[in-house]
Order: C-alpha cells, then sequence, then structure tokens
C-alpha cells in the first residue's frame, strides 16, 4: 500500500511591491541586448552591467564578455559601461583608443554627477555620503578634481568631520542608500554645518525609496523577510536592513536554492521582496520552490505604481 505523502503546512508570502528592476536596470540590460544585436557578438561590457550574477550569465550567453577595466578590452570592440556609472577618465580613454563605446550609466546617477560637477564650479567642497569601494562612489568620485569631495559613511564620519571651510560646503548622495540612514547623517551635516548646500531634489532614486518603503509595510506582519538580491548589491542590502529594523529576522538570497527551510520551520508568513537588479524571474524560482514544501497562499502588497522608463542612447532605439 502507498502511503499518501505528509500534508505540507500552511505559509503565507506576503510580497512586496513594487520589487525587482527599475528602470535604470531595465535600461542597461537592454543597451547590452542591442549592442549585442547592432554590433555582434562579442560585445564588451566594463564592470557587471548591474549587480545580479544571473542576468550577468544570462548576458554571458548572449555575447558578452565582463571585464573589470578598459585595458582588458582589444582594441575593434565596442564597450558598454555599466549602470553605475565610470570616472569621466574612462570614456576619455576609451576616445583615445578609438573605442565605440555606449554608456548605460542610469540617469539618475548621471544627474548626480552633473550636480556633483556644478557645485565644485561654484566652489564648494562636496560632501558625499556613501558606501567606500561602491563603484557609484567611485564614479561619482570621478566626476571632480581630486580632494574637492570627502566620503561620508556613517553619522560618526558627520560628527568628526572637520572642513577647511565649513561655509563652503554641499552634499550629495549615491542613489541606493538607506533613506533612514542618510536623513540621519544629512540631520548631523545640516546641525554642523548650517550653510550646507543640499542637492536639488533628492538623490536617492526613486527605486530605492520605494523598495525601502514596501518591505517595510510588510516585515512587520512577517515572522521572516527574504530579499532575493546579490551580497555587493548595495540596494537589496538596504532591504535586508530596513526589515531588520522593523524587528524581523531578514536575510539575502540570490537564487532559489539558497533557500534554508531550517530557518523556515517556525515561519508562518514569510515576506517576500527583490533588489532593483534582480529579476522577477528569481522571484517566482523562490515562490515555486517555497511551494514545494508549503501550502503557500501569496499576498501581493503595494505602495506604490511605478511607470518610469528611460530612453536609450541614440542609435539603439527599436526600428
Ligand atoms: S537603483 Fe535607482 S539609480 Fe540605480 S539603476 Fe535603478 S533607478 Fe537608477
Amino acid at each position: 500500500m502507498t502511503q499518501s505523502p505528509a500534508p505540507r503546512p500552511p505559509m503565507t508570502l506576503l510580497i512586496a511591491a513594487p520589487r525587482g528592476f527599475c528602470a535604470g536596470v531595465d535600461r542597461a540590460i537592454i543597451i547590452v541586448e542591442r549592442a549585442i544585436e547592432k554590433y555582434g557578438a562579442p560585445v564588451y561590457v566594463r564592470h557587471e552591467i548591474v549587480h545580479n550574477k544571473f542576468v550577468v550569465d544570462s548576458l554571458k550567453a548572449k555575447g558578452a564578455i565582463f571585464v573589470e577595466e578598459l585595458d582588458q578590452v582589444p582594441d575593434g570592440v565596442p564597450v558598454v559601461f555599466s549602470a553605475h556609472g565610470v570616472p569621466k577618465a574612462v570614456p576619455a580613454k576609451a576616445e583615445e583608443r578609438g573605442l565605440d563605446y555606449l554608456d548605460a550609466t542610469c540617469p539618475l546617477v548621471s544627474k548626480v554627477h552633473r550636480q556633483a560637477e556644478r557645485m565644485v564650479t561654484a566652489g564648494r567642497h562636496i560632501l558625499f555620503i556613501g558606501h567606500k569601494g561602491h563603484p557609484e562612489v567611485i564614479g561619482t568620485f570621478g566626476q571632480v578634481p581630486e580632494g574637492t569631495m570627502t566620503l561620508i559613511e556613517t553619522v560618526e564620519d558627520a560628527e568628526a568631520l572637520a572642513p577647511v571651510d565649513a561655509e563652503n560646503l554641499a552634499f550629495l548622495t549615491q542613489t541606493t542608500l538607506s533613506v533612514d540612514d542618510t536623513a540621519a547623517i544629512v540631520a548631523t551635516l545640516q546641525r554642523r554645518f548650517p550653510s550646507i548646500i543640499a542637492p536639488k531634489g533628492e538623490d536617492i532614486c526613486y527605486a530605492t525609496s520605494n523598495r525601502q518603503t514596501a518591505v517595510k509595510a510588510i516585515a512587520g506582519r512577517c515572522d521572516a523577510v527574504y530579499v532575493i538580491g546579490a551580497p555587493n548589491s548595495s540596494n537589496s542590502l538596504r532591504l535586508v536592513e530596513v526589515a531588520e529594523r522593523e524587528g524581523t529576522p531578514a536575510r539575502l538570497i540570490q537564487r532559489a536554492d539558497e533557500i534554508d527551510f531550517a530557518w523556515l520551520e517556525s515561519v508562518s508568513t514569510l515576506g517576500l521582496t527583490a533588489g532593483a537588479s534582480a529579476p522577477e524571474v528569481l522571484v517566482r524560482e523562490v515562490v515555486d520552490r517555497i511551494a514545494e514544501h508549503f501550502a503557500v497562499t501569496e499576498e501581493q502588497v503595494e505602495t506604490a505604481q511605478e511607470t518610469i522608463s528611460f530612453k536609450l542612447p541614440r542609435g539603439l532605439e527599436a526600428a
């Protein structure tokens, strides 16, 4: 006699919306795909086009070759710069070598670059709030002459800062920071340096803040939260922190094979979200894998609708 399988325990999945791909990531991926169509493979890409292994592997399969430095790009082949932006020296070097290059820098990162240039031209020293070593930070520092920008990572940095000219400061931020942490750093700077100039509009981008608001809305109702994203994805890491601050254990996973079912043993409501560089197919993969072990009820919790999209560079628009 065959035994019927044990009933699966119930699990409610609260799925945050918005989640996953933002307009800048969408655009960057399309740029690589269209470049391969236009020029033929291989097309070189400097740095991971967006911080997601699944996306990078899919583009590799289509003919993209990923490198970290321009020196690794042979003469005569096109190169794409990643969504995070690059120091000015990089396109300058590409031009010097006569390389065809396509800039997939997110327009919202480029906006910060232009503000940095304007602030320096106006004679201001910039305090840049961001995470040391992140490619976006390296790219933004590379827009202005050395010594005109100082990195601030924490409230402690903001408290300890001893600027040469406290009356002549401005601040900008990385686009993918924690909204709450950044507000605390900005408040410290504004208290210490009342004449500091703020950026025109918010630098933390709509996608970062919408995803943080959405995960905040579900975290309090969940026993645990999984954020789908890469360990080097700044906005994904921030989503984990936001959920944890709501008092809910949260973990980052890249794919379904990283689900820790022992961790889910006492969980009856699980939150799910995805960073701006994680495609929806990975969210579905995680939901399907969980459904193999639990009787799943899905609930979407939407806190905003996103309709934004960015133009492609000239020459790559759809025919
Ligand atoms: S997270 Fe924001 S800044 Fe980064 S690519 Fe997406 S829209 Fe652009």
